[in-house]
């Protein structure tokens, strides 16, 4: 049976697709069968793998709306151990054609029946609005992995992240955040600290010990369309995501 994580937070820049595409890959290299989704329309984390978008037969587009074929018909191997269910342009209009189907929240998780043999993690990259696409989301998740950017503002968003969580749980009773993770610190200054600091006090042990530092490596591996263990092996980023698939493997969100 596989673990089903949404990655969320209903701002954008703050690291979820790159914490998806090198958490994913970095579990896989652990040995652990892996499926990434990639379900916004801005196709981040499928660029990602150096896949072009509008190249592609079938996406995460035909998924939703055929759910009862499955996912595997729209599945492509991007790395060793990892599979990933691309985004495409045509997913920008399912939206609104989509607008009037009943049970339009829970088509992926629909989709996803067949797939839970198949991996051990299946992990899912939302858009930052909270749309539909990030209502199937967190509908298709057990548990939902919180990356939390150090910034002055960082807990601010939480409070509208818990209450969406809430919400949620009308349709999948289950759902919980299981883990916050702190990214993109910057270790020069004393405001990552101190902001660190304020989240682990208000969090508790929900917090990952592992902090993702800013990392310029993480930043350039997408545009040479590789995931960061590929790009930059040794680079303090690709540590970070590696020592975050061993803590969550230790630890796990269960
Ligand atoms: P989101 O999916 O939440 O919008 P991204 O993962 O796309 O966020 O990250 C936003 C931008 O910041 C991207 O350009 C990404 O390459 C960069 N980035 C993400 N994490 C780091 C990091 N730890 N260090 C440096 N750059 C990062
Ligand atoms: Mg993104």
């Amino acid at each position: 049976m596989s673990r089903v994580i949404a990655l969320a937070m209903q701002k954008g820049g703050v690291g979820k697709t790159t914490t998806a595409l090198s958490l994913g890959t970095a579990l896989a290299a652990r040995g652990r069968r892996v499926l990434l989704i990639d379900i916004d329309p801005q196709a981040n984390l499928t660029q990602g793998f150096g896949v072009d978008p509008s190249q592609l037969e079938y996406s995460v587009y035909e998924v939703l709306l055929n759910p009862e074929r499955g996912s595997a018909f729209a599945t492509i191997r991007v790395d060793e151990g990892v599979d990933l269910i691309p985004s495409s342009l045509l997913l920008a209009g399912a939206e609104l054609e989509l607008a009037g189907r009943v049970g339009r929240e829970l088509l992926l998780r629909k989709a996803l029946r067949t797939a839970h043999e198949t991996y051990d993690y299946i992990l899912i990259d939302p858009p930052p609005s909270l749309g539909l696409f990030s209502l199937n989301a967190l509908a298709a998740a057990h548990r939902v992995l919180v990356p939390l950017q150090l910034h002055a503002y960082a807990l601010k968003a939480m409070p509208q992240l818990e209450q969406t969580i809430d919400l949620v749980r009308e349709i999948n009773p289950d759902l919980a955040i299981g883990g916050i993770l702190c990214t993109l610190a910057d270790r020069r200054t004393g405001l990552s600290h101190e902001i660190e600091r304020q989240v682990r006090e208000r969090y508790g042990s929900l917090v990952f010990h592992t902090v993702i530092p800013m990392n310029i490596k993480l930043a350039e591996a997408p545009t040479a369309g590789m995931p960061i263990h590929r790009y930059a092996p040794g680079s303090a980023g690709a540590q970070a995501y590696r020592a975050l698939a061993d803590e969550l493997e230790s630890r796990l969100i269960h």
